[in-house]
C-alpha cells in the first residue's frame, strides 16, 4: 500500500504506539491500515463414495485439479462462502456435513477451510472457472494434478478416514522447510 484509502495522502511504514509491528500509517490522518490472513472456505462435496474435482480455468495453476472454494466475502459465513464457491465454481448443489480441515499458511497470510458435503444430486456444470468438472473415486484421484497443497493435504486426510462415522478435524500449518545450514 502507498497511498491512503481514506484521504489519498502518501502511508508510510512505522510501528505505531503501542503496538509491535510495523504497519502502514498515512502521513496526513494518521489512519493505521492493518492488513491481516484472508480465508479461503471451499467444500468436499461427495455422491456416492465418489468426490468432487474442478480442472481450474484461470491462474494461478491453471489446468489443475482442485476442490471447489475461494475467498470468503465480508458478512458471509465460513459455511455460507463455501457453498457459494460451490454453486459458482461447480454450479453444484452441496450440504455441508462438517469441517475436515483448517490449514494455516503463514507465509503467504492465508487459512484454508474445507467443509465435507454431501451433494444433492450428481448435478454440475463448467464454469468460466472451471473447464471440466468430474466425480472421481478415490482411487483414480490425480495426486501429482492437484492444484494446491491444502486440497492435497484435505484430500489425503479424507481417504484415512472416510469410512468413520465422523472424520476427525484436520488443524496443521504449511510452511517453507527450514534452511539447510551453512556450513
Ligand atoms: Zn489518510
Amino acid at each position: 500500500m502507498k497511498y491512503c484509502s481514506l484521504c489519498g495522502h502518501k502511508v508510510v511504514l512505522r510501528v505505531p504506539e503501542d503496538d509491535h509491528r510495523m504497519r502502514s500509517v498515512c502521513t496526513h490522518c494518521d489512519h493505521i491500515h492493518y492488513e491481516n490472513p484472508r480465508v479461503i472456505t471451499g467444500t468436499l462435496p461427495v455422491w456416492e463414495g465418489k468426490i468432487l474435482l474442478c480442472k481450474r480455468g484461470i491462474e494461478p495453476r491453471l489446468g489443475y485439479w482442485t476442490l471447489p472454494g475461494g475467498f470468503l466475502e465480508n458478512g458471509e459465513s465460513l459455511v455460507d462462502g463455501a457453498l457459494r464457491e460451490t454453486e459458482e465454481e461447480a454450479c453444484a448443489q452441496v450440504i455441508p456435513s462438517q469441517l475436515i480441515s483448517i490449514i494455516s499458511l503463514p507465509t503467504v497470510n492465508q487459512i484454508h477451510c474445507f467443509h465435507l458435503a454431501d451433494m444433492v444430486s450428481p448435478a454440475f456444470a463448467t464454469t468460466p472457472e472451471s473447464t471440466e468438472i468430474a466425480l472421481v473415486a478415490l482411487e483414480d484421484i490425480p495426486w501429482d494434478d492437484i492444484a494446491f497443497k491444502t486440497v492435497k493435504k484435505t484430500l489425503e486426510h479424507y481417504c484415512a478416514f472416510y469410512d468413520q462415522d465422523r472424520i476427525p478435524l484436520l488443524e496443521t500449518s504449511i510452511t517453507p522447510p527450514p534452511r539447510p545450514a551453512v556450513a
